[in-house]
């Protein structure tokens, strides 16, 4: 997750920017010669380890919603340039408002924390998951069309389906919802390719739940 975090590419002018602010510091304290490095040193580390919370979801420790825009800016360019596969998948728990409800608040976050794990855990070290929102999550499945991805989907959503959550000695059972889409010639905007993804989504919650909804026609 460092590595995702670390693999994000800051716009030019905002590390020019992030520069300057050091030498600013520099000049303005009138920090010894000898001293400079150091001062670099603690400034850089404070740079990135602010940088590594701003893009990380406090509850999960998975890349956040900001962290998912970047990525996806990033990689949907390159998918494009080069002609690459790429995925985006959702999901989305399913009736989670009823497990807060039952078995408390708490409870919903230790869920929300076994369902990062478990999916961390089902995907490949190259895909990515991210947490957009309170229970939906995104994942992006670089060098993958939507054949290959279903795969990886149908497992997540099995593995979810059959864990039995110990929390406080009840079990707990929860399933996912799942939509995917692929990229395609078709698709000439990220915000065009997250809608589609949402509607698969959408679909698959409307059609029963515990479903994986794959985005073919485009
Ligand atoms: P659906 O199957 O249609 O997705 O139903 P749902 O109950 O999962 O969806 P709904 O949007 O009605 O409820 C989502 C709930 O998620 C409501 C909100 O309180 C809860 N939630 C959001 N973020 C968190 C969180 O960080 N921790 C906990 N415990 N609950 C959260
Ligand atoms: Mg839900
Ligand atoms: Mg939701």
């Amino acid at each position: 997750m460092v590595d995702e975090v670390d693999n994000l590419n800051l716009p030019e002018d905002l590390l020019d920017e992030i520069q300057h602010s050091i030498e600013h510091i520099i000049q303005t304290f009138d920090v010894p010669e000898e001293n400079k490095m150091e001062v670099i040193k603690q400034i850089n580390f404070m740079y990135s380890r602010t940088k590594y919370l701003s893009l990380t979801d406090a509850l999960t420790r998975l890349p956040n919603r900001r962290c998912f825009d970047g990525a996806l800016d990033k990689e949907f360019s390159r998918a494009k340039r080069y002609k690459n596969k790429l995925t985006l998948a959702m999901f989305d728990v399913d009736f989670f408002k009823r497990i807060n409800d039952t078995y408390g608040h708490q409870c919903g976050d230790f869920v929300l924390r076994e369902i990062a794990n478990a999916a961390l855990q089902t995907f490949r070290k190259s895909d990515t998951v991210f947490r957009i929102g309170g229970e939906e999550f995104a994942v992006l499945l670089t060098e993958t069309d939507i054949d290959q991805s279903i795969i990886p989907l149908e497992r997540f959503r099995k593995t979810i389906d059959t864990l039995d959550l110990e929390y406080n000695d009840q079990i707990i059972s929860l399933t996912v919802s799942i939509g995917a889409c692929q990229l395609s010639d078709d698709i000439d905007s990220e915000e065009k390719f997250v809608e589609q993804a949402d509607k698969c989504l959408y679909e698959a919650k409307n059609s029963g739940r515990n479903k994986t909804v794959l985005n073919k026609s485009l």
